[in-house]
């Protein structure tokens, strides 16, 4: 174990920009040892209005920006403590934990608490309390940030972007994912083990007081363990239920990606999809066309005839058409720039493993112009095998339903099947669209803004009427040990 060294870090005013007026006081606390993380003295050029002129300055300048945009948006008397650290997390060559963050401590039966025998995480607690529940802790957030992006066998050709003005081109904004991690680590998270269904010490949190499973109409607060297990994985129906959030969502979220199947009649009908980062955005409208197998070489580019990896050999074919590949071996963007160079005007991608919802397709090329779309691969499974008898599509918005939400506008939580430990229920559902910052999944196209964040903030108790102070603490006060929640990125091939 590294022994950390806590250093409290003062902003130092160096930016160009005037500090934001924040209502609360966010300090982000060094945890990192000389040398490493916030202390890399690896020369580095200013970036995007970050004066930096180090690695670890440019990092902590990053984190301190996006700790003054949270501090500007909710309001409580009592400084919050990030205890921050850059340190080698999870990697692939393609996939990688960016960050991971959450509330160092949950605490109940503090000064004025809501509900009686609910946990809330620390910073949310002292807000409420009106003071420190864990004066002595580091930090009341805990985040830890990936040293390693960008070096082998850890998303090799990319890098963290330091800049402050969102400018990242195909490189990974930093504040981004930092408004992300800290938005776990202010609530947005339950302590519940979506694999067992296990409340935290076997008390329930203020977030799962808001978790319905529509399809029996229950909160998961109000449910035995084995019930919140079921329910963590029946995707589609595990919703956020709040006045504030299903009113904000008409107009944050578009109408719903869909691909619709025009003719076979047998399969005509709309498919829900997952979108790209890149590319065309859809239309109401639409883009219309026959749908064709793109086709191209079993190479070491990629060894299926059907993933695209290559120049198509079918390029007659597939011009003027909607091109159907397979996912595998090679970036999206790859397989997406060879059949647009072959004159298709859309793309629908089939997964290539078995899947619940569409897949959400991250990737930067400013060439592609064409709208992209996936399906699931029992989707894709029924779209090939009617392929000889001609499929028509259209590649569109649908302007009645959601992106995200369910018919009634409440919004979806992310709840896979399989279960994916740290991202199940905690996040937004990957098929928000416009993309949402609390999404699983890191996406490209994000504004340095909190959407919906807010308003979910706001129904588990920041900015909201607290009762008037009783004098005395009601019962005792129980700490409870941190829970992190990973930024992922991906999947890329
Ligand atoms: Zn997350």
């Amino acid at each position: 174990m590294r022994s950390l060294r806590a250093v409290s870090l003062l902003w130092l005013g160096a930016l160009a920009a005037a500090p934001l007026a924040a209502t609360v006081r966010i300090t982000i606390v060094n945890a990192n040892e000389a040398g490493v993380g916030f202390n890399d003295a690896t020369p580095a050029t200013p970036v995007g209005g970050n004066p930096g002129t180090t690695v670890g300055q440019q990092r902590l300048n990053a984190f301190q920006r996006a700790a003054d945009l949270w501090g500007a948006l909710i309001d409580s008397d009592v400084e919050i403590r990030i205890k921050a650290s850059f340190e080698p997390l999870d990697c692939t060559a393609t996939t990688a934990t960016l960050g991971a963050a959450g509330p160092a401590t949950s605490v109940q039966g503090f000064t004025n608490a809501p509900l009686a025998g609910t946990w809330y995480v620390v910073a949310l607690a002292n807000k409420i309390a009106g003071r420190d529940l864990a004066p002595t802790a580091p930090g009341h957030i805990v985040a830890r940030f990936n040293s390693n992006v960008g070096t082998t066998g850890c998303l090799e050709g990319n890098s963290w972007y330091y800049g402050l003005d969102n400018q990242h081109g195909d490189q990974i904004d930093l504040i981004s994912v930092l408004l992300h991690e800290f938005g776990h680590g202010l609530g947005f998270l339950t302590l519940t083990d979506p694999e067992t269904g296990e409340e935290f010490l076997h008390d329930p949190d203020v977030f799962e007081t808001h978790i319905l499973d529509t399809s029996t109409g229950t909160h998961w607060n109000a449910m035995t363990a084995a019930d919140r297990k079921a329910s963590a994985i029946r995707t589609g129906a595990v919703v956020w239920d709040s006045p504030s959030v299903t009113a904000a969502v008409p107009n944050t979220l578009s109408g719903r990606p869909t691909l619709t199947v025009t003719e076979p009649a047998a399969i005509a009908g709309d498919l829900p999809v997952g979108t790209a980062d890149f590319g065309a955005a859809l239309t109401v409208a639409g883009v219309s066309g026959d749908l064709v197998a793109a086709t191209d070489a079993a190479d070491a580019a990629g060894p299926a005839t059907t993933d695209a990896c290559s120049a198509l050999d079918d390029a007659a074919a597939v011009a003027g058409k909607v091109a159907l590949v397979d996912r595998g071996t090679c970036f999206f963007t790859v397989k997406a720039h060879n059949v647009q160079a072959a004159g298709a005007i859309g793309m629908v991608l089939a997964n290539n493993v078995p899947d619940t919802s569409a897949l959400g397709m991250t990737g930067d090329d400013d060439s592609i112009t064409i709208p992209v779309v996936s399906v699931t691969q029992a989707s894709g499974a029924t779209l090939r095998a009617n392929l000889a008898g001609g499929v028509a599509v259209r590649l569109r918005v649908d302007p009645d339903h959601r992106s995200g939400a369910d018919a009634t506008n409440r919004m979806l939580l992310f709840a896979p099947n399989p279960v994916q430990t740290g991202s199940s229920t905690s996040h937004w559902d990957s098929s928000a669209y416009p993309h949402l910052l609390m999404q699983p999944n890191n996406s490209s196209d994000l504004p340095h803004a909190v959407d919906l964040t807010l308003p979910l903030l706001q129904d588990i108790g920041w900015e909201a009427a607290i009762p008037p102070p009783t004098g005395e603490p009601r019962g005792r006060v129980v700490e409870a040990t941190r829970n992190e929640t990973p930024r992922a990125v991906g999947p890329r091939p």
